[in-house]
């Protein structure tokens, strides 16, 4: 019992077959250890049209439900979370421009973005306003029918590969309270002034996370997306929610590969004469494993499930981001533990595993911010 219909099932089996057919770990294995964006992969899956499954019919997309983008998410990341986020990231971008654009800002960028041509980044971190994302520095000041735009982002992930359209939160007025005076602008990144720089993060070395300086650089004011102040109300809302129910399937999808790979190990391996599965050790920590897996999926369907009805989620969306990184981080390094030496090498895949783990907790709004926020919705009313 798993709680999918038929379909729902049908759609995950059909990408995960799609992974072990027309990619192969071998090839996101290379992409993370040549910190290559998967081009090849983004192209294939955006001929099918995946890139735009959420995008309502009316604005060119499919028009499927956040419950289905989640299963995709999920089933993407078998082979380890970076390779789901390369493909379906863009996406939950790209709603914003669904949500907040204008005519001509849709037939400009949503456009290209559903014809595979261009991919979308998300910039709101910088070095002093990480968990306190609202305490953006980064400034903008109108000149004319410009904005000049100075100051700087950190963790950008996939803003320095090619045909790249940033989506900026930056600050267009000084407030007493920090939320407001943010706006979003789009800001391609070949754009005059911007200095993009990869990052050699642990995690995410695929996709690949940079820091953006902003030198004098000059934005049309029609590449504002919304109004003036707009910001915060367009990322701290919807953006986030639909990010942290991606990127929780995806860390779900890769748990599942982890605790796979660990189990198929166990069985393989033979010590003192038997496999290492025989060891009640071993067994009782994969039994725990799939336990934790299972459980982070159930609470990552029940919040994709909430999001697709359009029912207010903040905590269910909190919890599953929450227990599935955690949960991609524990299952990791116990699957290292139970492959031992040989999970310490690439070929293995596990030690990436870990190491996207160890990134799970932190990306995304780190673990203690979403306790933060399942705690502030049991206060008493
Ligand atoms: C590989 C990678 C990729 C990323 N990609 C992107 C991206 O594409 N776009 C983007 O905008 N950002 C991105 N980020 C940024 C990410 O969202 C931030 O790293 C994250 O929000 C935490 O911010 P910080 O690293 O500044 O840590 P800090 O906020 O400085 O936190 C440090 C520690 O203090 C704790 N802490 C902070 N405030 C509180 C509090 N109020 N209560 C309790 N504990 C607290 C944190 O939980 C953490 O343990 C990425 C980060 C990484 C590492």
């Amino acid at each position: 019992m798993n709680f999918l219909t038929e379909e729902q099932q049908l759609w995950k089996d059909t990408v995960e077959r799609w992974v072990d057919q027309e990619i192969g770990r071998e090839y996101i294995r290379k992409c993370d250890v040549e910190r290559r964006f998967p081009f090849e992969a983004y192209e294939k899956a955006a001929q099918l049209g995946w890139h735009r499954l959420i995008i309502p019919e009316a604005d060119g997309g499919d028009g499927a439900d956040i419950f289905a983008y989640a299963l995709m998410c999920e089933g993407l990341a078998k082979y380890g979370f970076d390779f789901s986020a390369a493909i379906t990231g863009s996406t939950f971008t790209a709603m914003n421009l669904v949500l907040h654009g204008t005519p001509e800002q849709k037939k400009q960028y949503l456009e290209p973005f559903m014809r595979g041509e261009i991919r979308i980044p998300i910039s709101i971190s910088e070095p002093n306003a990480g968990s306190d994302a609202a305490n953006t520095q980064t400034r903008a000041e109108r000149v004319g029918d410009e904005y000049v735009v100075n100051g700087q982002k950190l963790w950008c992930s996939g803003a320095a590969n090619k045909d790249a359209v940033i989506l900026m939160l930056v600050r267009t007025e000084k407030t007493d309270d920090k939320r407001k005076g943010l706006s979003v602008f789009i800001i391609p990144n070949t754009t005059p002034g911007l200095d993009i720089r990869p990052l050699s993060t642990l995690a995410r070395r695929s996709i690949t996370t940079t820091e953006i300086f902003l030198d004098n650089v000059r934005i049309p004011a029609a590449q504002m997306l919304g109004k003036p102040g707009d910001g915060w109300k367009i990322i701290g809302g919807e953006h986030l929610q639909l990010e942290r129910i991606a990127i929780a399937a995806g860390y779900v999808g890769n748990a599942q590969g982890a605790v796979t790979d660990a189990l198929r190990y166990a069985h393989q391996r033979v010590q003192f004469g038997q496999p290492i599965f025989e060891f009640q050790v071993l067994r009782h920590m994969l039994a725990d494993m799939q336990t934790q897996v299972d459980a982070a999926r159930l609470l990552t369907y029940r919040a994709a499930e909430m999001a697709s009805q359009g029912l207010p989620c903040r905590k269910e969306v909190a919890m599953a981001k929450l227990f599935a990184s955690e949960t991609l981080q524990t299952v990791s390094r116990n699957g290292m533990q139970i492959m031992g030496g040989h999970g310490m090498l690439p070929d293995g895949d596990m030690e990436r595993y870990f190491r996207e783990g160890m990134q799970a907790t932190v990306g995304g709004g780190t673990s203690q911010i979403q306790r933060t926020m399942i705690s502030q919705e049991m206060r008493l009313r």
